[in-house]
């Protein structure tokens, strides 16, 4: 098959490329390296350094493409919140382009990656498709907007779609920023370092941490399962662990001591997540396969940023 990847230099997307890459698929690539790094893609993999807002690369990147995988967006729920007119700029209007340029070309389906963060605060878990969002962020409420638009205007145009709530993924390669880093490298970061692991809250607060293996099983299953079309699907691990399990688990990994600090000032999100699989299984034929454990020593193992030897200090003479 042909694919086209948006955002396939970031952490899912570049997971996704070289796997579908490896499995002898045509993949074409589209990032405009915001945040993503190229080196991350295999030879394979085809690369265009562009924008998902530019309508015309869309036009010639799309030629002849089976099926879209749309990853392209700003992912921090804390930056949205301080700047959520370019949360609105890339996610929802990027999706809107893609759908447009889609609908011009012809394309028969787009998988949309979507986010668990879509249901915010719910009284019942776990987390099914039927229970009525309530996004906290504007990063949440522009991956909502983006999964109307796919949908609404898939319908439109007969363009299939298949949207994927994926929950807390992580593994090797996740991008790391200095402010608001992803709690799990963040935390693996600083244990090693013999740095300090700060939780929000008192760190009771729950979510489904999703390996990246799994979330990819998921994303090429949703490609040319019939099933998935116009539906909405969860993507986690179906397991609920919470912050204070987390550090635990990162501790006993990497086999650190570290100083653990609850700060109450640093709000701790919702209070629980944890996704329901039954239409991933149904509709997808997916079950997840890493605990969160197992997870962790793959991504210590895996990502170079984080199995360096420790480095000794320079002897002076
Ligand atoms: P990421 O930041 O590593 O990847 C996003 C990529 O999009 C980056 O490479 C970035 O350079 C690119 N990008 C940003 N703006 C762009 C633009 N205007 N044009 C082209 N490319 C652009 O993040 P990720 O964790 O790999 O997330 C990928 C997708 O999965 C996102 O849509 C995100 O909302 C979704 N998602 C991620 C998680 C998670 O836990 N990682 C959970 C749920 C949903």
């Amino acid at each position: 098959m042909i694919f086209l990847i948006t955002g396939a230099a970031g952490f899912l997307g570049s997971a996704l490329a070289n796997t579908l890459a490896r499995e002898g698929h045509e993949v074409r690539a589209l990032d405009d390296l915001s945040t993503g790094d190229p080196n991350a893609l295999s030879g394979e993999v085809l690369f265009t350094r562009g924008d998902v807002n530019d309508r015309p690369k869309l036009w010639t990147l799309l030629q002849g493409v089976d099926c879209v995988y749309h990853l392209a967006a700003r992912v921090s729920v804390p930056e949205s919140i301080l700047y959520p007119r370019e949360y609105n700029a890339v996610n929802v209007g990027g999706t809107v382009s893609l759908m447009e340029a889609m609908r011009d070309v012809g394309v028969q389906r787009v998988v949309y990656v979507s986010s668990g963060a879509v249901y915010g605060d719910q009284k019942e878990q776990p987390l099914h498709e039927q229970m009525r969002p309530k996004p906290r962020s504007p990063y949440a409420v522009s991956k909502l907007a983006g999964e109307y638009y796919v949908r609404t205007i898939g319908a439109l145009w007969g363009i299939e779609t298949v949207v994927l709530r994926v929950f807390n993924a992580y593994g090797p390669g996740q991008h790391l920023p200095a402010s608001h880093p992803p709690v799990i490298p963040n935390f693996l970061r600083q244990a090693l370092r013999g740095g300090t692991l700060v939780m929000h809250g008192d760190g009771s607060q729950t979510r489904d941490y999703v390996y990246v293996d799994d979330v990819t099983r998921a994303l090429t299953a949703a490609a040319t399962s019939p099933q998935a079309v116009n539906e909405i699907i969860n993507v986690g691990s179906g397991t609920e662990n919470s912050v204070k399990t987390l550090v635990d688990l990162v501790l006993a990994c990497t086999r650190q001591k570290a100083t653990v600090v609850e700060n109450p000032h640093t709000a701790p999100g919702v209070a629980r997540m944890c996704a329901d699989l039954s239409r991933a299984r149904k509709l997808l034929g997916y079950t997840p396969r890493v605990s969160l454990e197992e997870g962790l020593r793959l991504t210590l193992a895996r990502d170079p940023r984080f199995n360096r030897a420790p480095t000794r200090p320079a002897s002076r003479t």
